[in-house]
């Protein structure tokens, strides 16, 4: 990764054009439905972690993790500030999950994103690694151009304006040409005030900076047109 990077000039509102080219697709629980349940695997990681590694008492994982995520959007922050948690060594344990029993192929979102005549690209609080076996094991690896993970703005997860914009400059993008897809609101929140296009995977909820909202991710295409001028 480039560390030189010039971050873009915020445009006025009458700058924009309104083209879009690139989604931005989030991983977990946007490219498969939560209820599979990857995510509780990966907080049984963490808590071993916490508990193991950094040695903190079993009864005070589930509180520090409040704090931390509510603090810097992730428990990785908190642990590098204040437990000089190792970010490789983290990300190594607590992605150390298998997924087979519980993600399989999905040639539905795979036809989906096939159909898109748009660039797509991955950007996850995860490690890439951790991507890449999510995206191997859904059988969609080929669909995206990159992947942008946890170690794009040094660790700075979403929903920070850090990584979005080391997006926006490695890709030499407008933000207004964009489409974000995620299945958490405050992820949209920081791309709608970039100048992003957002679109939520999950139940309309009146946000003011969610454009659309969509079930499953497969459903992309036809939410695509509502966001074009
Ligand atoms: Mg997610």
């Amino acid at each position: 990764m480039n560390k030189s990077i010039n971050y873009p000039v915020y445009r006025l509102e009458s700058d924009i054009e309104h083209k879009l080219k690139v989604i931005i697709f989030d991983l977990d629980n946007t490219l498969y439905p939560d209820e599979l349940g990857v995510f509780p695997l990966i907080d049984a990681r963490i808590n071993s972690y916490m508990s193991q590694r950094l040695e903190i008492p079993k009864n005070d994982v589930d509180a520090l993790r409040r704090v931390y995520w509510k603090m810097y959007g992730a428990t990785l922050q908190g642990l590098m500030l204040h437990h000089r948690a190792d970010p490789e060594d983290f990300l190594q344990f607590v992605h150390d999950i298998d997924l087979i029993p519980v993600l399989k192929p999905d040639s539905t979102l795979n036809q989906a994103l096939s159909s898109l005549q748009m660039h797509k690209v991955i950007l996850t609080n995860a490690s890439r690694e951790h991507a890449l076996k999510v995206l191997k094991t859904l059988g969609v690896q080929n669909q995206f151009e990159h992947i942008f993970d946890i170690r794009t703005a040094d660790y700075r997860p979403k929903p920070h304006k850090e990584p979005y914009l080391k997006v926006l400059d490695s890709l030499k993008l407008k933000s207004s040409e964009c489409v974000m897809v995620d299945d958490l609101p405050d992820n949209l929140k920081t791309a709608k005030e970039l100048g992003m296009h957002t679109v939520l995977i999950g139940e309309e909820n009146g946000f003011p900076y969610v454009d659309c909202c969509l079930g499953r991710a497969c459903g992309i295409e036809e939410v695509l047109h509502r966001l074009r001028p």
